[in-house]
């Protein structure tokens, strides 16, 4: 309780974007790659069959599936926007960004 309120915490775990990706490793048909002029990890829609593999192997629980196009859907970090030279969406709008 904090000030007579319930406290709630979680913890957000996105994609950590990793130097050696678990995710990326085990992915039978290389949907799930990373990419070599920046580390992004990211999936190709083209090449994915839904097989969950990365989501067994992450962690992290970043992988997630997606019902509506069933396909996994990840953190890409925003790479169309990167290439953009824009900052990812999230770092835009976080709150408490210095
Ligand atoms: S999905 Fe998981 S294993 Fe893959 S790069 Fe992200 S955090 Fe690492
Ligand atoms: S669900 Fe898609 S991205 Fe994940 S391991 Fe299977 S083919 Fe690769």
């Amino acid at each position: 309780m904090v000030g007579g309120l319930p406290r709630a915490a979680y913890i957000f775990m996105p994609c950590f974007h990793c130097e050696n990706p678990w995710c990326v490793a085990a992915c039978p048909t290389g949907a799930m790659q990373q990419r070599t002029s920046d580390g992004i990890v990211f999936v190709d829609h083209n090449l994915c069959v839904g097989c969950k593999t990365c989501i067994s192997a992450c962690p992290w629980g970043a992988p997630q599936w997606s019902p509506e196009i069933g396909k996994v859907v990840k953190c890409d970090y925003c790479m169309d926007r990167v290439d953009q030279g824009l900052e990812p969406a999230c770092v835009t709008t976080c709150t408490t960004t210095v």
